[in-house]
């Protein structure tokens, strides 16, 4: 029987990351990623937006989000001279009606004394830094000044895996199908084709499947998928302004970017209407009832705008507060989560991956606090909410 020291199960950019850092940190131990798709077509980060930002109201969530911020400025001394994940740092901006603005002012409080770089805009302001953007029914916005942006998540997630698997972690391809427990210690997986993995910590970097792998052991973890729909469009009639502008936010939760020559734009649903099928189909009259009429009347030069694409991915969605569950389960030690990021994973998962090695190899975290983000208030049913879920 195959036996390491950490068996991550899952490759994407989370358990990717997890690797990598192990490694960066001086772990001598054996490491194996386990993944049932080597194509990582249908993760969550292949499908992700990219984007990254400091626009959270929870300390820990900007925290993380800085640690990717200096890993993507890093980028070529970390990966090397080819390195590269096309980060565009066009900002995000999070607009706000009346009754959202005290909101947004509480949150940018917490982001300047977090160490993120954002400006409040109040009424005209907003027209006038963004001439494509009519800001009527608005009261102001929160624009990302520096280290907000969007970039290529595949390339991300293969940069980390594949330096990690330079540096000897095994990648095993299969799907997890059952997990073995003495007591309070996961010994092994078995694999779907009947192998056995043992291994000394277990690392559940599942995404959509997280909830479905602690079940394996017999824990309760409420994260599942969710699914969302980003389409694309052309629009030709788009200033070179637009194509140069943030990844704006709606009061309402619509949201749009760049996209080289074209732009993306998606929304949340509202919990009722959650689909509940989690198949690859896009539903596009979302775009035409939810999307366009908000997007045209907020930027008139979207009034003429094409669908040229579409794709739907699922978030690894967190039921009990949206926000990342990381760290060792309380009783099963040698198990240790990194789930639930709920739409804000992929910037998350470089430091997701570095915290998860420092708690293998120290114990403890040594970069971000994230004691607040452990199992700990999944069990006690205390959520941590973060107000800026998107
Ligand atoms: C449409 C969309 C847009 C998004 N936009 C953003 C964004 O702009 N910014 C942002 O930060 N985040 C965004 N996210 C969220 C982000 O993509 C995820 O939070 C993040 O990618 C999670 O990474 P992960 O490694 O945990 O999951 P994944 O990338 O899904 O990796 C988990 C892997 O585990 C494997 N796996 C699962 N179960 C098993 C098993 N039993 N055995 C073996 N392998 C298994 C899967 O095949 C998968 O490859 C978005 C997500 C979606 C769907």
């Amino acid at each position: 029987m195959k036996t390491y020291d950490v068996v991550i199960v899952g490759g994407g950019v989370v358990g990717s990351a997890a690797a990598y850092y192990l490694k960066k940190n001086g772990f001598t131990g054996t490491i194996a990623i386990v993944e049932k798709d080597t194509t990582w077509q249908f993760g969550c980060t292949g499908r992700s937006a990219g984007g990254l930002r400091q626009q959270f109201s929870t300390p820990e969530n900007i925290a993380l989000s800085l640690f990717g911020l200096k890993l993507v400025r890093n980028l070529k001394q970390e990966f090397g001279p080819e390195a590269d994940v096309g980060f565009k740092e066009q900002g995000y901006l999070i607009l706000a009606s009346d009754s959202g603005m005290p909101i947004l002012e509480e949150n940018h409080a917490v982001q300047m004394a977090n160490g993120a770089d954002n400006v409040l805009l109040y009424g005209d302001d907003l027209s006038q830094r963004f001439p494509w953007l009519v800001a009527d029914g608005l009261a102001g916005g929160c624009f990302g000044l520096a280290g907000e942006g969007w970039m290529d998540p595949y390339s991300m997630m293969g940069l980390m895996r594949k330096a990690a698997i330079a540096q000897g972690v095994q990648l095993i391809q299969g799907e997890v199908t059952g997990v073995s427990r003495d007591g309070n210690r996961i010994t092994g997986v078995t694999l779907a084709d009947g192998e056995k993995i043992s291994c000394g910590t277990i690392v559940n970097a599942a995404g959509t499947g997280a909830g479905a792998l602690a079940a394996l052991a017999g824990i309760e973890l409420p994260v599942g998928p969710r699914k969302r729909y980003v389409y694309v469009f052309d629009c030709p009639a788009a200033t070179e302004a637009l194509h140069k502008g943030p990844l704006t936010v709606q009061p309402n939760g619509v949201w749009f970017r760049p996209e080289g020559r074209n732009f993306i734009c998606g929304v949340s649903p509202e919990e009722h209407d959650e689909p509940t099928v989690f198949d690859w189909e896009v539903d596009y009259s979302i775009f035409e009832e939810q999307l366009w009429p908000v997007l045209a009347e907020r930027v008139p030069l979207f009034e003429a705008i094409k669908v040229i694409s579409s794709w739907t991915g699922h978030y690894d969605y967190n039921a009990l507060d949206q926000n990342g569950i990381i760290g060792a389960h309380p009783e099963v030690g040698n198990l240790i989560f990194a789930n639930g990021f709920s739409g804000h994973g992929f910037q998350q998962g470089p430091a997701a991956g570095n915290a998860v090695s420092e708690l293998i190899m120290h114990g403890a975290y040594r970069t971000i606090d994230l004691n607040r983000f452990g199992y700990e208030r999944i069990a006690l049913k205390e959520p941590l909410f973060e107000k800026n879920v998107i």
